[in-house]
């Protein structure tokens, strides 16, 4: 390329809008470090975490298992206690995937937060099956949680607006802008309480618990088997956390909520988890809203992106897509779409 073609080409470049720029980013990306060799390397890599004990059928549990030849240039192998083939992806996010390397980009666009649309140009797949494909992977890790919390737990709620976005025909009510701040004076049946717990290691449980107020059965149903009578509770003064606390035999620092910056013996308080609220809140906020009825998912979203730094790093990718692949997914497309709305 002669210089003054290449100086062209720069100032066309300068003159381009914002997403062609983006596009030609990711194509340039994908021309200089192609996914490829890190698609292989994951591959192998998810294989030896799955089966770290050895193969198990991901159908039946079974352990006799048996290579079984390459379709489609994949491993295939065959359970003897069921009789059926599978593969390495068989019940993960990735089955039935025509191109697993086009997750790898798919998982960049997901740590980045990119809209469904944007990650179509990006990843060069439709953005119908990326909604699929976004859910799947989000369903799968959210089966992966903590065993128990460590020490001081902080637990505090958080509220958002009861959305039903996406839904063509709303019955009973006028569609409405999401927001609301309010604390305890006007939380109505029509918010939905998101409880969000971590320990001073960063392990967090952030679930939706209920419409409306927090009440003592819902803290149960959504952190009781992850507390215990050694971890030490801060909460605010809401009088659901009180009689928890009294019941389950757990020590309890109840923090001023009016006080910002309450803090008891220079160590009791429920600042870091309010302060996931608030990043939270800020991340969610570019998606002009979301489905109630999809919020564990978001929740689930972003508990991994704050685990991992918001990084785009081929780790991250590597821990996102493997984890997810760790837990079995029965989901379909129609499932995912057709799904309800539920609270524990
Ligand atoms: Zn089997």
């Amino acid at each position: 390329m002669k210089p003054d073609t290449f100086e062209k080409l720069l100032k066309f470049i300068d003159s381009m809008n914002a997403d062609y720029k983006e596009e030609l980013y990711y194509a340039l990306k994908e021309s200089i470090e192609p996914i490829d060799p890190y698609h292989r390397k994951i591959i192998e890599e998810l294989r030896e975490t799955k089966f770290s004990k050895g193969l198990v059928c991901p159908r039946c549990d079974g352990k006799e298992v048996v290579r079984f030849g390459k379709y489609n240039n994949r491993q295939r192998y065959k359970c003897k206690s069921c009789n059926k083939t599978f593969s390495d992806f068989t019940r993960t996010p990735l089955y039935k995937t025509k191109h697993p390397g086009k997750w790898i980009r798919f998982i960049e666009c997901m740590i980045e937060g990119k809209s469904l649309r944007k990650s179509q140009k990006i990843v060069g797949v439709s953005y119908v099956t990326l909604f699929y494909w976004r859910h799947k992977i989000l369903n799968a890790l959210k089966q992966d949680i903590i065993e128990a919390f460590n020490g001081i737990v902080e637990m505090d709620e958080t509220y958002l607006l009861f959305s039903e976005k996406g839904k063509k025909k709303i019955a009973d009510r006028k569609p409405r802008k999401r927001g609301g701040k309010s604390k305890y004076r006007g939380i109505s049946k029509e918010q939905m309480c998101i409880l969000v717990a971590r320990d001073r290691n960063r392990n967090t449980i952030a679930k939706t618990s209920c419409m409306g107020r927090i009440v003592k059965s819902k803290v149960e149903s959504v952190v009781g088997s992850y507390l215990s009578s050694a971890n030490v509770l801060c909460t605010d003064k809401w009088r659901a956390y009180k009689k928890y606390c009294e019941e389950k035999d757990i020590q309890h620092y109840r923090i001023k909520p009016d006080e910002s910056g309450h803090v008891i013996k220079g160590l009791y308080h429920i600042q870091n988890v309010n302060n996931y609220h608030a990043r939270f809140k800020k991340w969610l906020d570019r998606f002009n809203g979301v489905a109630s009825k999809y919020l564990n998912n978001y929740l689930t979203w972003f508990k991994f992106l704050d685990s991992v730094g918001y990084e785009n790093t081929i780790n991250c990718i590597k821990e996102m897509l493997i984890t997810g692949c760790l837990h079995k997914v029965y989901d379909t497309y129609h499932s995912i779409r057709t799904a309800k709305f539920s609270i524990p």
